[in-house]
């Protein structure tokens, strides 16, 4: 080979698998705690999930600033929680995928307000606040995410939603710039919450009250006696349609222990998919599938997904 045409494959070799948006090495490449093609499956409830070109998980606030600002908006962003609500298809992501699901700030700001960063999970603030003697997050102690993903996903249960207790939000965009944004700013419904720009939940604050209406230990006795505590799973897998009920349409349909490959609807709750046996993403989707056309064609109503499915086929 001549010396000039060995030269060319060199560096084509350099650029190869650095997959920065504009074809150069991107700058983070020996960041402290990127890691490459990590598997997903390892962070999400459903263990389910090809690899991550790239892999970072912040301690802090601070580290996913310094961490966004290094990479400059080279590289397309995935920002994930406890990936309890996500299908991570099979081929993975091209990404930079940034969980954020840590130990974070969470303090009392006044005798009603609670600041939490996005990355403290939703059963920590409820405790907190609880014991605070504040009110109105119980129904947070059964979510198994972070304040993060339930703020992009207006979490909620028994009646209540995360947005209800919001007063202000931090954001972070991709150049690791952050501002403090009004609630109204925000386009949210159920399980629904509208991002106008490339920005992410890096905090809030949040109003509780001192009335106490519930008890967190009779929320979880009524979780534990409806739902698949302790299987593999993401929770609710459709959205409930308006004035009925996602798993009371599935279960006249007679889902209820219906399995694709490794995954199963479960016996106890037709919206939960189980993940029973090292189900691979695409056995969900099937099961997604024919979830929907059972009862599409039964009640004609159109199942919408609450899960986030991200990634490629394999
Ligand atoms: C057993 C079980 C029970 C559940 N019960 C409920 C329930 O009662 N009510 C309910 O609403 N949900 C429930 N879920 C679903 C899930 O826990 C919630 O949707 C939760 O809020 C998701 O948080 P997460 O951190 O896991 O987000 P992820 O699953 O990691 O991400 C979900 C979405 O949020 C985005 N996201 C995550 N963090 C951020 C951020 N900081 N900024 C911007 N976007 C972000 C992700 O990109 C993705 O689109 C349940 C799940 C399980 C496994």
């Amino acid at each position: 080979m001549s010396r000039s045409r060995c030269c060319i494959v060199y560096r084509c070799r350099r650029y190869i698998g650095t997959g920065a948006k504009n074809g150069k090495p991107m700058n983070i490449l020996n960041y402290k705690g990127l890691k490459k093609s990590e598997p997903l499956c390892r962070h999400t409830s459903w263990r389910i999930g090809g690899p991550a070109e790239y892999f970072f998980q912040p301690e802090n606030n601070q580290e996913l600033k310094s961490f966004l600002k290094k990479l400059n908006g080279e590289k397309n962003i995935t920002v994930i929680g406890q990936g309890s609500n996500l299908l991570v298809r099979d081929g993975g992501l091209d990404d930079v995928v940034i969980a954020l699901k840590n130990k974070g700030e969470i303090k009392l700001i006044n005798h009603h307000t609670i600041y939490a960063d996005a990355l403290i999970n939703c059963a920590k603030f409820a405790r907190f606040a609880s014991s605070k003697n504040l009110y109105g997050a119980e129904f947070l102690m059964g979510i198994p995410g972070s304040i993060g993903g339930a703020l992009a996903m207006n979490a909620g249960s028994f009646g209540c939603e995360i947005w209800q207790l919001v007063k202000k939000l931090k954001m972070i965009n991709d150049l690791g710039q952050t501002r403090w944004a009004n609630k109204d700013d925000f386009d949210v419904s159920y399980r629904n919450v509208k991002l106008k720009q490339q920005e992410w939940f890096l905090g809030a604050e949040f109003i509780l009250e001192k009335e106490q209406k519930i008890k967190i230990k009779e929320l979880l006795e009524i979780r534990k006696k409806n739902q698949p505590i302790g299987s593999l799973s993401c929770g609710s897998v459709f959205k409930n349609p308006p004035n009925n009920f996602a798993a009371k349409l599935l279960d006249e349909c007679n889902m209820k222990g219906v399995s694709i490959g490794g995954a199963c609807i479960s016996d106890k709750h037709a919206n939960f998919i189980i993940n029973k046996n090292n189900a691979k993403a695409q056995d969900v989707e099937n099961l997604i599938s024919l979830m929907r056309e059972q009862v599409y064609s039964k009640f004609k109503i159109k199942l919408e997904l609450e899960v986030k499915i991200i990634g490629k086929k394999c």
